[in-house]
């Protein structure tokens, strides 16, 4: 393919591409810890899955940290445009606009409906000291009225596909490794104004785009009667990322603590479609376990300037249903935005952060608890 010829129109210190779940939440955090911060998000507006995609409401997830603020600001936003009640299931316009209202006054360069297609790589074939291959040093994306380029000395791809990974040559995988099935993804269906309902709908691979499109319009005719339909599919597992560091369902049940944690996940095991671990299959029904995510888990092997967060991080088939709930990749994608901010700061690759650095922010800024139990 012959190179892009792109007019450079940013170069922030971090871009973040996807301003869904875990992205909103990177690029407020690295904008708040000082980052100059450009966010590239394909919709409409913030939020991904949880916004447009119609999923709105946590469920399991550890409700602190940096999920407590995004959950106090919903509400507020709720209260400021006259919706009554609770927020169990917000309106999925009031978070959108309060994860937009936080972006914005945090400083973040928004660009909706701005879609990334390519990356730029500074070279190719020869491993450098580190042994890595490729250094990801910027991103073509196709804006409103044109595409265009963006460097930035950090790239985050919260896109929920690991894209950017994929297309950086950094090694992945599409569902599970096995036979490459993922949990089932939905059309949000909207039952009247304002009222969203997950669609159960089978699987849908968004890397494809004849399959995508097949999931929408599949998804259309499996609800004739609802008022009208998200625009976009959903998937709650796509394309993940084979990082460095990989999380399997043992890891979960034999309680594997890490080093280099980052991040706490609560949830239960529903895989929501076939397992192909062993475990299930041996008719082990895993409990609901309070799980460490490492850093390494959001490094790409082989790859520099690019940390992965979000559901595409570095884990198997089997482990994803545990780690993927709302509120624990509102945590992830702040602890990516500020590890991002602090490589900034330092003026080094993903790889060269010093993590202990990290995870003593994050604990000062409560988004990481103090280790229960000594590592091993
Ligand atoms: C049907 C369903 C039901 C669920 N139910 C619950 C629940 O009840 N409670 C709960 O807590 N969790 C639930 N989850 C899980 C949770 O919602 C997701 O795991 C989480 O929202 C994923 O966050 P993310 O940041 O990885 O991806 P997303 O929130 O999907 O964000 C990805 C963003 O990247 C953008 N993007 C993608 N590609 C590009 C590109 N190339 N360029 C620019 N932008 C791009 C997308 O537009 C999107 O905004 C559910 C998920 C699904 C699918």
């Amino acid at each position: 393919m012959p190179p892009l010829d792109l007019p450079l129109l940013a170069k922030p210190d971090v871009l973040v591409v996807g301003g869904g779940t875990s992205g909103a939440s990177a690029a407020l955090a690295a904008a708040r810890d000082g980052a100059r911060v450009v966010l590239a998000e394909a919709g409409p507006g913030p939020g991904g899955t949880g916004t447009y995609g119609g999923v709105h409401s946590y469920w399991f997830g550890r409700r602190e940290g940096h999920a407590a603020a995004v959950q106090r600001t919903t509400r507020l936003a709720h209260r400021a445009l006259g919706l009554r009640g609770g927020i169990g299931a917000w309106n999925i316009e009031a978070k959108a606009l309060a994860l937009h209202d936080e972006l914005h006054a945090a400083g973040v360069d928004i660009r909706y409906d701005t879609r990334a297609f390519a990356v730029l790589r500074d070279h190719e074939g020869d491993s450098d000291s580190n042994g890595n291959h490729t250094r990801v040093t910027g991103v073509a994306l196709a804006g409103p009225d044109r595409p265009y380029a963006t460097t930035a000395h950090i790239i985050i791809d919260a896109t929920g596909e690991a894209d950017l990974a994929a297309w950086s040559g950094a090694p992945t995988v599409h569902g599970s490794a096995a036979t490459h099935t993922t949990m089932w993804a939905s059309l949000a269906r909207f039952e009247e104004p304002g009222v969203t309902r997950n669609q159960f709908g089978g699987l849908a691979d968004l890397t494809d785009p004849a399959d995508a499109t097949r999931a929408v319009l599949a998804a259309r005719r499996r609800s004739p009667e609802a008022h009208d339909h998200g625009e976009v599919p959903v998937t709650r597992e796509g394309r993940h990322l084979v990082g460095e560091t990989v999380l399997t369902l043992t890891d979960q049940l034999t309680d594997r603590r890490f080093p280099d944690t980052i991040s706490l996940h609560f949830s239960n095991h529903d895989l929501k479609g076939k397992g192909e671990a062993l475990w299930p299959q041996l008719g082990l029904i895993p409990p609901n376990l309070e799980l460490e995510v490492p850093y390494h888990a959001l490094l790409p092997r082989r790859v520099d300037g690019l940390l992965v967060t979000g559901k595409a991080l570095s884990a198997t088939h089997d482990a994803l249903p545990a780690l993927r709930m709302q509120a624990d990749l509102e945590n992830l994608g702040a602890a990516t935005g500020l590890a991002a901010a602090l490589c900034v700061r330092d003026g080094v690759q993903p790889r060269q952060l010093d993590v202990s650095q990290l995870q003593k922010r994050l604990r000062h800024d409560g988004l990481l608890p103090e280790p229960a139990t000594p590592v091993s």
